[in-house]
């Protein structure tokens, strides 16, 4: 059995044919992890006992010759900031280190009932702060491709995971670009659907505004397969929203011939290494030849995404994060004396560095005499990036751009720079701000022998078209 190149229908086809037992595989893909994980560091925790029982469950419907949901026997990873029921859950953070939540994030509780293995927790940067998963506050992970390298952030484990083969698809959360950078850097696929379109009951909040959950898997296809099962309205989150969904893997198989697609100037600027930019214009070139029109746009304030993300980013998580006090959730420090000293400690205790930096970056942008100057600007921008988007979408079905400006850098390389850091997501925060949704794929390679993403954003609700492109490109390419 190759775990390596194993995807959602080989696995669960295998399962129902009575060629591997659902119970063996979650026992190889153990080892495996036993085996290799040390090296990559993927995984926070493993969910032995909730995986084996899932398995035997749908041994037991296979074996009755019944068919298989969806998921069934499928081997998955979930990032460490969505909550599993009796399965630790830290977020990446010294807070929540000891943390057991009783019940599940709606789309973890979906994958499940769609009878997927979930084999543990995923490592990520500390409350998804980061774009190297060196935030983690546990230990950092480290790219299969190159382990001197960063996999990206802040879903690094979900993505390395994937690219190692110690899971067959993940969750991950995306809020600035958490998942299409580090499915760059890995070589998989990532896919942010739509704000809305997926529940964030149970997922831990950073920026409540702009975060996201998704899949990363080794296929488009099984990108397309996790967002039916995840999508759809859930009555414990009200933003998510009250729209059909597709059957995506039906649509993969439309024609992308004739469809329109955009390039943004602004998006092949200063700062875009040169490999990542041929790799990305031969892809456009390619999606030319499979007869899509291509056509020049503008996104005319893309110069203002950064600043915009990390003053809305930061305001909405000092915020969120007042929650952990040593009260209700988590550490709660030995030292204090008096009330007001425990919730200092246990703060101080528990968060890390970047988390601290975030939470003095929000609480500043939020307090009066700046919250004009501030947070009200930076919304009013942000409205004027999704006009933009608006704008883009009235002439072009998609449009395509790099994931990132660069291939994943070295460890270390950054760290000491969260400026440098910030910028890793100058071509995938505007996608959070404007809530339209987002793809990267693998298009290319360096000399280097590291992966190159392509990013494909569409229209609100529309991640089926997304799909059909990125899908069109994946069988060219192989
Ligand atoms: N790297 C960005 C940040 O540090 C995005 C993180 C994310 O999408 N969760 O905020």
């Amino acid at each position: 059995m190759n775990l390596d190149n194993l995807t959602i229908d080989n696995a669960r086809t295998a399962i129902s044919q009575g060629k591997m037992t659902a119970t063996s595989l979650a026992a190889a893909f153990y080892a495996r992890i036993e085996s290799d994980d040390k090296q990559v560091g993927a995984y926070l925790t493993l969910s032995k006992e909730r995986a084996l029982a899932k398995a035997a469950e749908m041994d037991t419907i296979a074996s009755r010759g019944d068919p298989l949901p969806p998921l069934g026997g499928v081997p998955v990873g979930i990032k460490d900031v969505m909550v599993t029921r009796g399965v630790r859950t830290t977020a990446g953070s010294k807070i929540l280190e000891q943390y057991v939540p009783p019940y599940d994030c709606t789309a973890v509780a979906r994958m499940e009932a769609a009878g997927a293995v979930i084999l543990g927790k995923m490592n990520c940067d500390e409350f998804a702060m980061g774009s190297s998963t060196e935030n983690s506050a546990f230990h950092p992970v480290r790219n299969p491709r190159d382990l001197k390298r960063v996999p990206g952030g802040s879903s690094g484990g979900s993505a390395a995971a994937v690219a190692a083969g110690t899971a067959v698809v993940t969750l991950g959360s995306d809020t600035g670009g958490s998942i299409r950078q580090p499915a760059s850097f890995c070589g998989v696929v990532g896919l942010m659907p739509t704000y809305g379109r997926v529940s964030r009951y149970g997922l831990i909040a950073f920026a409540s505004s702009l975060d996201h959950i998704g899949p990363l898997t080794k296929t488009v296809k099984d990108a397309a397969i996790v967002l039916r099962v995840i999508a759809g309205r859930d009555p414990m989150d009200s933003t998510s929203a009250d729209v059909p969904v597709p059957d995506y893997v039906a649509e993969l198989e439309k024609p992308v011939k004739g469809l329109r697609v955009g390039v943004a100037r602004e998006y092949f600027g200063e700062g875009l290494d040169a490999e990542v930019r041929s790799a990305v214009e031969a892809a456009i070139q390619q999606l030319a030849s499979l007869g899509c029109e291509v056509v020049p746009v503008s996104l005319p304030h893309t110069e203002y995404a950064i600043p915009t993300y990390y003053v809305v980013a930061t305001a909405e998580a000092s915020a969120n994060l007042a929650r952990f006090d040593g009260v209700r959730y988590g550490h709660r420090s030995k030292r204090a004396t008096n009330l007001s000293e425990m919730y200092r400690l246990s703060r101080d205790e528990g968060f890390g560095p970047e988390v601290k930096r975030r939470i003095m970056l929000g609480t500043y942008a939020l307090s009066a005499g700046y919250y004009d100057a501030y947070y009200l600007k930076a919304q009013r921008v942000r409205s004027l990036l999704a006009q933009d988007f608006d704008e883009a979408f009235k002439k072009v079905d998609a449009i395509v751009t790099p994931t990132s400006p660069t291939a994943a850098f070295r460890l270390g390389e950054k760290v000491n720079d969260p400026l440098a850091m910030y910028l890793a997501d100058i071509y995938t925060v505007t996608a959070d701000l404007a809530g339209v949704p987002g793809i990267s794929i693998p298009c290319g390679e360096t000399q280097e022998k590291l992966p190159i993403g392509l990013q494909i954003l569409g229209r609100h609700f529309d991640e089926a078209t997304i799909l059909r492109l990125a899908h069109a490109h994946e069988r060219a390419r192989l």
